[in-house]
């Protein structure tokens, strides 16, 4: 069994006061021992937290920089987030795909980069709901998975996070077995397109309205190694919940 992961995605939210209070609950709360806890808090609040946050708990950006920092307005390079104490990039997460319009290839490189630098990486892949409908799940998860293997060569710091477009931020939570169809059908293409070993080795978790009440059905699934949480991550006892949800 792979070492549980739970990631706290905060994404752009928080304020100076809001963000004391969270790191607050999360430093009294308690963890389960074997579990690595992650959490991502806006780019502008990570000095505040790394200056706040107990040790235990590593932390993320929620983006990096495709290559070596210099005139790239408005970017950060994972030098700078190496050099303020983050160990971890989340990339290719949904809302940059859909919103900000980032491609497989774009985020693969960003990858390669982030792992140069010895970042570690949550990978983020997942379908829309016309493609589920559609019934090209497996065809658009393997199609993102691939724009990673295309520019990662070793995979001992990457985390992959399933997380279907229609479930993050609806309530409307993939059941546990629709999750881990899709896990097992990841760690399989790893399996046939990088190695045996790979594919035994990473963690698959996931994410999409992951809460305190629906995070056991989901934990026991063979192929889930964990869960990456947007809005319940923001109430540490709640985050406290799904982190100790390990089985
Ligand atoms: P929610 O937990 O708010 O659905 O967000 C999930 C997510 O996008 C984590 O990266």
């Amino acid at each position: 069994c792979l070492q549980f992961f739970v990631g706290g995605n905060w994404k752009c939210n928080g304020t100076k006061d809001s963000i004391k209070k969270l790191v607050g609950e999360l430093n009294s709360a308690t963890l389960e021992n074997d579990v690595d806890v992650v959490v991502a808090p806006p780019f502008v609040y990570i000095d505040q937290v790394k200056n706040s946050l107990v040790d235990r708990i590593e932390i993320s950006s929620q983006n990096s920089w495709i290559g070596k920092g210099g005139a790239f307005t408005g970017e950060i390079s994972a030098e700078q987030l190496v050099d303020i104490g983050c160990k971890w990039v989340i990339l290719g997460h949904s809302e940059r795909r859909h919103i900000i319009g980032e491609d497989d290839q774009f985020i693969g490189k960003k990858a390669a980069y982030a792992l140069s630098q010895n970042l570690k990486i949550i990978a983020c892949i997942g379908e829309k709901l016309d493609e589920r409908e559609a019934g090209k799940t497996f065809d658009v998860c393997f199609q993102q998975l691939k724009g990673f293997a295309d520019h990662v060569s070793s995979w001992a710091n990457v985390v992959i996070a399933y997380e279907p477009v229609w479930a993050i931020g609806t309530g409307k939570v993939a059941t546990p077995e629709q999750a881990q169809e899709v896990h097992a059908a990841v760690r399989d293409w790893l399996k046939k397109n990088v190695s045996a070993e790979v594919a035994s080795e990473t963690r698959i978790i996931y994410g999409g309205s992951v809460n305190g009440s629906n995070c056991m059905d989901l934990a026991k699934k063979e192929d889930i190694d964990g869960f990456l949480v947007g809005g319940a991550s923001l109430k540490g006892p709640e985050f406290a919940i799904i982190v100790n949800s390990v089985t």
